[in-house]
């Protein structure tokens, strides 16, 4: 498990929490992410744009 982090705004998709009000249940892998998902923060950038970061 890992996290990525936001360059904009040091939001943090954390793998084992998920993002339950963006619909991603706990556990939901990076992977199964759509490309296109916006940061739920800034809404700027992209999960492509999303920087993996040791958890
Ligand atoms: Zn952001």
């Amino acid at each position: 498990m890992s996290d990525y982090r936001c360059p904009v705004c040091d939001y943090v998709y954390n793998e084992t929490a998920g993002a339950p009000r963006e619909g991603f249940p706990p556990g939901t892998p990076w992977a199964e992410i759509p490309d296109d998902w916006p940061c739920p923060d800034c809404g700027v950038r992209e999960k492509i744009d999303f920087e993996g970061v040791p958890s």
